[in-house]
């Protein structure tokens, strides 16, 4: 699979989330990267002004196999609502740690030789991007449940997350939203069950984005 290929594949998925984001009139400004990152977790990123990295292997698998597809869907979607919330979107954030995780990702994860500079989004930025990622979803009729899966499966494999994805807590907000009456008609969705391919993106089930 040439790169070029790779990149116009996660190009259109993610110009199709920028084309109901808030975004969507600077859509031509958008510029998706592939990435391979240093630590094999990191799915995704958003540098600001519109430039979203992701993960190689990620966008690799995701042109082959329709599970890994709602993963790419989930962290272009989440990358896309970082972008659009910026720095200081997202609410407060009390600093305080809650979830005993440790391993926040530091720049050293990235291997991206500094071409960009990496501050961690708070914890509280994280669920918001979570939750407008999964309205962008709404809107494209990609049925929550996938997004829910996807967590509820790196729970299942024993993946918390860091300290600013705290797993757990994201799967919390995502079923609550997920289940909650939806405030626009939705065309028929499809019922099919996802379940996550056997071989996860690196030998670790972890797997988060940023
Ligand atoms: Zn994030």
């Amino acid at each position: 699979m040439a790169d070029e290929k790779l990149t116009r594949y996660v190009s259109a998925i993610g110009l199709e989330i920028v084309a109901v984001s808030e975004a969507r009139d600077r859509w031509a400004d958008y510029q998706f990267h592939l990435a391979q990152f240093v630590r094999p977790d990191i799915l995704g990123l958003s540098a600001g002004n519109h430039q979203i990295y992701i993960s190689y292997e990620l966008a690799r698998r995701a042109y082959d196999s329709s599970s890994y597809r709602w993963l790419l869907r989930h962290t272009l979607a989440h990358e896309i609502a970082h972008d659009v919330l910026g720095r200081d979107g997202g609410g407060e954030d009390n600093g305080v740690d809650h979830s005993g995780l440790a391993n926040r990702i530091t720049s050293r994860d990235l291997g991206l030789s500094g071409r960009i500079t990496f501050r961690p989004y708070s914890r509280s930025a994280e669920l918001a991007a979570d939750r407008k990622a999964m309205e962008y979803w709404r809107k494209l009729d990609w049925n929550c449940t996938h997004w829910v899966a996807l967590f509820s499966n790196f729970l299942a494999q024993g993946y918390e997350g860091d300290v600013d994805h705290p797993t757990k807590e994201r799967l919390e907000q995502a079923m609550q939203i997920c289940s909650a009456p939806s405030t626009t008609p939705l065309r028929n969705l499809p019922t099919v069950s996802f379940s996550f391919s056997s071989s996860p993106v690196s030998a670790k089930p972890a797997i988060s984005e940023f």
